[in-house]
This record gives structure tokens, sequence and C-alpha cells, in this order.
């Protein structure tokens, strides 16, 4: 197995690496403190690495995969139960932090190690990356699923899967390393941390880190001569609401050479807004903690609003129907599960032989759990999870996405989340969830009814509407539908 970053070792000295507000490491400074690190942690069975958006983590956890060492990224913001659980379930010898971090209870008396990025006293990257040993199907990272549909699950990543899937995108993307990312991700998912600070680290390139997602520093930092955003839908809301009054925005957002969008479905009303404003479409990829990625609209490709484009190069992808058959036309309304194989595939959810069995096929095909379409071309369109988001109503199976999209095209709705609840008559009816533009003034019910009617057919329209103040969100801004009750 070659490494998994080669810039480490054969990029010019003091090429820029990763920047973290006012402090960054040059790639002969990450590779000599990384490899520090690595020397320290070498032969522990597994580390935890307390993922701040710090130097730290990012150090912590390439020093982990130098050394061999599975790292498991835990999210701060975690509650105590979640904490216990994954420590459990993962039992690291260890867990590397920044110095003079907080740490909960939940740790209880796991020892820490402090990740100090100025010391550079031990071996050279190369004496502790001990590529013989290590094999392209090493575990590399046991990563959490965000807990969307219930608790948390720890993929087992190799590290075949994250060179294979940083391999797709850069073809994809066109990704090198000249390219300079504005993240303001969290470290503790694959988006944040696979593609956020290790993508860049494979392709050579640079991070700029904003600590917390501000329009102010995704503006500076596009200025300044960074190329690429990566960002999650919210991010993006953000931007579009801010793009009429802020015309230096738009600027260097027109200025980026990549907007890139995932882990949850971007809204169309978003995309064409920040599409009006700036003369760039977002780029939207879709992908899982087990698989990694899977699809992306490329560079080189047709941007379109509502999809997430088309399988990365190595990426089988089919859609499959109810009883167990593919669809082989794409006619862009068959939906089916999203079933995919390839490299980039995690080994298994650890502790879990029986989750891990239940997501595949026979043949090795990983259930996504994800409903989609595909255009004529190939185009792949999410529908939305089969457990929350895919309607069954009046014999007819709604995706909640296209009714989402519908609503949050009317002027007075800022956000919207769709679900069905049990309906004697139908199955299931049809219930919208909205915040409102002004809490003050929440649109009437008469005026959503003509606003969907002009866009939805019959069966597709809310027949039940809420309002709130804002719709529960877990920290990657993914709508936690399950938490969305019916009176
Ligand atoms: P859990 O598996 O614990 O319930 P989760 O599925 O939210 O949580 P992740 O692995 O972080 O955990 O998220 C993967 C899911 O995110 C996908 O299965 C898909 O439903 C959704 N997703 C990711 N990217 C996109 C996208 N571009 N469009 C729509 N959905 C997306
Ligand atoms: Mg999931």
């Amino acid at each position: 197995m070659s490494s998994l970053f080669p810039a480490l070792t054969d990029s010019p000295a003091e090429r820029p690496a990763l920047r973290f507000g006012e402090r960054s490491l040059t790639y002969a400074e990450l590779a000599a403190t990384a490899g520090a690190l690595a020397g320290r942690i070498r032969g522990a069975g597994r580390v935890a690495v307390w993922a701040t958006p710090t130097l730290e983590t990012a150090v912590g956890v390439v020093a982990a995969l130098l050394a061999g060492v599975p790292a498991v990224p835990l999210n701060p913001k975690s509650g105590d139960s979640e904490l216990g659980h994954i420590l459990r379930d993962s039992e690291p010898a260890l867990v590397l932090t920044a110095p003079d971090s907080e740490l909960p209870a939940a740790l209880g008396d796991l020892e820490r190690v402090e990740v100090d990025v100025r010391d550079t006293a031990q071996s050279p990257v190369s004496d502790v990356a001990d590529l013989a040993r290590i094999t392209a199907d090493s575990p590399a990272l046991v990563v959490y699923t965000s807990g969307t549909t219930g608790p948390p699950k720890g993929a087992v990543i190799p590290r075949r899967a994250i060179a294979a899937t940083l391999d797709a995108l850069a073809d994809a993307w066109q990704w090198t390393g000249d390219d300079v990312l504005v993240h303001a991700l969290p470290l503790f998912h694959v988006h944040g941390l696979i593609l956020g600070i290790l993508g860049p680290l494979r392709r050579g390139g640079s991070v700029r880190h904003l600590g917390r997602f501000t329009a102010e520093g995704v503006t500076q930092e596009l200025n300044e001569g960074a190329t690429m955003l990566f960002g999650v839908p919210t991010m993006y809301h953000r931007l579009a609401e801010a793009l009429p009054d802020d015309p230096a925005l738009s600027k260097a957002l027109g200025r980026a050479r990549l907007l890139v969008s995932g882990s949850a479905a971007l809204p169309v009303h978003d995309h064409e807004r920040i599409a009006a404003a700036t003369g760039r479409r977002v780029i939207e990829r879709y992908g899982m903690t087990e698989t990694l990625m899977n699809t992306s609209v490329r560079a080189d490709g047709e941007p379109r609003a509502g999809t997430v484009g088309v399988p990365l190069p190595g990426v089988e992808l089919r859609l499959v129907e109810e009883d167990g058959s593919a669809i082989t036309a794409y006619d862009g309304e068959s939906v089916g599960e999203i079933q995919v194989r390839g490299p980039n595939l995690f080994t298994e959810y650890l502790n879990r032989p029986d989750a891990t069995a239940a997501a595949f096929t026979g043949d090795g095909w990983f259930r996504t759990g994800d409903m989609a379409v595909r255009d004529a071309d190939g185009y792949v369109r999410i529908v939305g999870r089969k457990a929350t988001d895919l309607i069954k109503s009046g014999g007819y199976k709604i995706g909640a996405g296209e009714i989402e999209n519908a609503l949050l095209e009317h002027p007075a709705v800022r956000e919207a989340a769709v679900t069905g609840e049990p309906d004697d008559d139908l199955g299931e009816r049809v219930v919208a969830w909205i915040v409102p533009a002004d809490p003050e003034s929440p649109p009437g019910a008469g005026e959503l009814a003509d606003h969907v009617a002009g866009r939805l057919a019959p069966h597709k329209r809310p027949r039940v509407v809420h309002f709130l103040d804002a719709l529960p969100r877990n920290d990657m801004g993914k709508i936690m539908k399950r938490a969305l009750k019916h009176d």
C-alpha cells in the first residue's frame, strides 16, 4: 500500500498545508509533527480523537494514519450518553486532544495525549510510516454515522476506501494540488474530515479552516486565493439569504472554481438563488459514512439543480425496486433504492455483525436506504430516505424532497420538512412542517394551497401544515425527521 499522503514527503517544504485561524503548518512542518506523534502512538489498538475544529485534530488524525493506528473521531458536542456509547463500542487506548481542552466526564479515566503541533522531536515520517505492515484493507478510521435514523453505528473505513474516494473526486472535480479549500465543517464526519482535510492533503493542496462558518470568512478566503468551498445545505442556505444584500459575497462566490454541497439535499430554491446572484452553480455530491462518496456532478459535466450527478469512477450504482429487481430504464420516474458496490465501501459496522449482514445483499451490494430516480442520461436524483422521506399515500409513493422544494419557493417559507402520518383513508397523508420567514405572519393556509396547486400533482399536496420556530437539526444541519412529532 503506497502512502495515503505522498505530498507529505514529496511537496516543497514551504508549501502551506493546513491553516486554522492564525495558526498554520507547511507540509514540512506537518510531516515532522505528525511523524513525531505517530511515533508516540504507534502500536496502540485504536485511538480516539477529540475532534474540535483545530489544527490538533487534523495532526492527530494524520499521525494515526501514518502510524497505521485506526482513529475514532469524537464529536465534542455529543452528549454523555452518546459519547459513552461510542467509547464502550470502540474501546480506544487513549484520546488525542488539543492542549487545555475541556473534556467531559464521559471520557472517564481514558488516557489523554495532548497534541503539540510544535513537537517535531522524534522520528521523521519515513521511520514511522510502517508501510510494510499496513495493507489496503487495514482499518484507517472508525467513523460513527450521524445518528439521523437511530443510534450512531461505527463504520470501519479501510485505507483503500479513503484513497479510492479521494482519487475519484479528484477526477470528477479536476481537483489538484493548486486548489485551496475554504473549510468550515466539523471534523468528526466523512465530509469535514475525509473530504475536507485528508482530500487536500492527498492532493498536495491546502486547507483554510474558518473555525466558525460566516459569509464574511468565506468572502475573505475566496478573495485571498481560495478556489473551493465545501459546505452543507444549511451553509448554502445562509449564503443564499445573505446574497441580495452582500455584493462582495456574490463577487467572491462568482470567483470560486468549485462550490460543493453534500451531507443532505440542497434545496433547489437555494441552488437557483445562488446561481442567479453569482453565476455559479453549486455542485452536489452524494455519500454516506459507510460508502464515502458515490456520485457527484462533475466539474466538466452539466450542472443541474436537484441532482447529485453521476456515479464516480469505480463506483457501481443501481436502483432496486421493492421486489428486488434492478431498474434498467432510466426514465426519471421509476423510484428504487440506491445500492452501491466499489472500492469506496466500508468494511463493517464495529461490533454489529447483524447490522453489517443486513446492510449487504448476497452479492456484495450495499443497501443505502436512500431512494432515487435516474434521468435518461444517468443523473441520479435522490427522492429521500426509505425510512422517513418516502410517503405512501393513496397508492402513490411520494418523495418528501419534491414537496419541500415546492414549499421553499414560497417567499414566506424559510424552511420546510415533509413527513407522512397514518391516515385511515390514504394509508399515509402528506404533512408539512414549516418555519415561516416572519414568525409574526406565517403564510395562510389558502395561500399555501394555491402555491402548491401550481407546482404539485393533487396527491402530493400537503393535507396538514404545522408551523414551527425551527426544524430539529443535528450538527451537520440534517433535519431529524424522527423528532417531528404529530400532535
Ligand atoms: P444514520 O445512518 O446514523 O441514521 P446518517 O445516514 O444521516 O445517519 P451519514 O452517513 O452522515 O449519516 O449520512 C448519509 C446520508 O446523508 C445518506 O444516506 C443520505 O440520506 C444523506 N445525503 C448525503 N448527501 C446527500 C445529498 N447530496 N443529497 C441528499 N441526501 C444526501
Ligand atoms: Mg445512514
